[in-house]
């Protein structure tokens, strides 16, 4: 089909934090982008409103470090942790709390104010690649569909995502021993839980978060086995559960869950001819650390200057960087996700760890300022 002439220069794919901020960063380069997101917009999305520190510094590397003041995000001052029948209360300057429907709202606004064309409620899915192009399918709430062509596509279609071709099909590896996501928002609910306090619940079999995010919401969100949310006769007993168990009492509005897929998991292959899978598209860790949305970010920061080449002129050396630089960032901003989320798991280390960070609280900021030091260095301009 329509090998005369491209509609755009990019189509990005899903408006998560990867997705807008890679056609922000394109569309800066001067390039016609469209950004395509299958939900009616703005939308909830399973997560813990954690913006971590890198997650900050991406922001202030687009220019956009006043974002999170005007949505009004909340500073963290303290974690609360409730893990194995061990509490602990620590000083932990760790980042922000904010709800996702105004990160990802402002996010957007920011993509559309540099001159990206934003259309949400479609659904796109990513069809072959032409001598200049890749086409790509739209499909409209009524189920029409509508063929068009970029001469790059920026796949950052989440976990949940389903946008790809036959010459790049989903391969997922998953984990062995998975979890399950699941949040809610709960608008002004009544819960003991201070603001600027992120508290977290764990036991064998998975873990919860809650924090109050703008306007006083509590955001909860949980990682959990299959096993466990079955055997509670559903998500809200088992989030309830986890709550009791913890001493921590329920919170008094019923809570509307969305879930996500089996989480952990890492995608064969992120990069085909003219198409490049961002953010969670490309490999996903548990949530446990609140890194995701950072990683995403520079994900999104990361897949720019390659898209931008490749709007120029693709060569398959592009696909090859893609899926080397993707490979090696995972394998290093991944590590600590793996090590904190095995060492949860086991009782008698996490007990030991909360007893230390309750007894030396000045650890957990060592552990996250080191880690955030070892982000973001040699970074481009999105903004040349
Ligand atoms: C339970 C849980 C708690 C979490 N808590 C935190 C936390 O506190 N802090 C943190 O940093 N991270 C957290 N994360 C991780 C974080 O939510 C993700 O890493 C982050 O959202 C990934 O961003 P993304 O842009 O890659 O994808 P997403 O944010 O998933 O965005 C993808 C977008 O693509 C859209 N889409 C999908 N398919 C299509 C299609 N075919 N066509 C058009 N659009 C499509 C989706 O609707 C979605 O809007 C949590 C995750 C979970 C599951």
């Amino acid at each position: 089909m329509i090998e005369s002439a491209c509609d755009f220069d990019a189509i990005v794919i899903g408006a998560g934090p990867a997705g807008s901020l890679a056609a922000l960063g394109l569309a800066r380069r001067g390039h016609a982008v469209l950004l395509v997101e299958r939900e009616s917009w703005p939308r909830h999305k399973t997560c813990g409103g954690c913006i971590s520190g890198s997650a900050i510094a991406a922001l202030n590397t687009f220019g956009l470090s006043d974002l999170p003041r005007t949505l009004e995000a909340v500073p963290l001052q303290r974690l609360d942790l409730r893990i194995h029948g061990v509490n602990a209360r620590v000083d932990w300057r760790g980042g922000l709390a904010l709800s996702r429907r105004s990160l990802d709202e402002g996010l957007v606004q920011a993509a559309t104010r540099a001159g990206v064309q934003f259309l949400p409620k479609t659904r796109a899915s990513v069809r072959e690649a032409t001598p200049i192009g890749r086409v790509v399918a739209l499909h409209d709430s009524s189920g029409r569909e509508r063929l068009i062509q970029g001469r790059v596509v920026v796949a950052a279609d989440g976990i949940g995502g389903s946008s790809a071709p036959n010459d790049a099909p989903v391969e997922w590896t998953l984990a062995r021993r998975n979890l399950v996501g699941v949040g809610a928002v709960a608008p002004s609910a009544e819960s003991s839980l201070a603001s600027h306090c992120l508290r977290m619940i764990a036991d064998r079999q998975g873990y919860v978060g809650m924090v109050r995010v703008e306007g006083d919401a509590i955001c909860i969100a949980a990682a959990l086995t299959p096993a466990s949310i079955r055997q509670a006769g559903g998500v809200d007993a088992r989030v309830r559960e986890m709550l009791a168990a913890a001493s921590v009492e329920a919170i008094s509005t019923e809570m509307r869950w969305k879930g996500s897929p089996q989480l952990t998991r890492r995608r064969r292959t992120v990069a085909a001819e003219r198409l490049l899978f961002a953010g969670d598209a490309s490999s996903y860790v548990e949530p446990l650390t609140g890194e995701g949305i950072g990683w995403s970010m520079w994900s999104g920061a990361d897949v720019v200057p390659l898209a931008d080449e490749g709007i120029r002129a693709w060569t398959p050396s592009i696909e090859q960087r893609w899926q080397r630089m993707t490979t090696t960032t995972r394998r290093r901003r991944q590590l600590m996700c793996r090590v904190l989320t095995r060492a949860i798991r086991q009782p008698t280390l996490s007990r030991l760890a909360v007893r230390a960070l309750s007894t030396q609280p000045f650890l957990i900021n060592t552990l996250t300022w080191s880690r955030q030091a070892s982000l973001g260095a040699s970074r481009w301009s999105p903004a040349r």
